[in-house]
């Protein structure tokens, strides 16, 4: 599935990053960096748990 996020939502408080470090990672400027355009079936999970967590609604995922 596409991973979308929203980067006028997010606040950059790490709550992706912390489920799913493989996909996010904030930055040196506390930038979110979005990892990886689709998910796979290895990163699935961890990114519907990063979609849960955020509490911006900021990421959405995508057929
Ligand atoms: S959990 Fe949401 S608000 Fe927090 S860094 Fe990730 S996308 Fe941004």
């Amino acid at each position: 599935m596409k991973i979308k996020v929203d980067f006028d939502l997010c606040e950059s408080n790490a709550l992706c990053e912390a489920m799913a470090p493989e996909v996010f990672e904030l930055d040196d400027d506390d930038f979110l960096v979005v990892k990886a355009e689709e998910t796979t079936p290895e990163t699935l999970e961890d990114v519907k748990r990063a979609v849960a967590a955020c509490p911006r609604a900021a990421i959405k995922l995508e057929d």
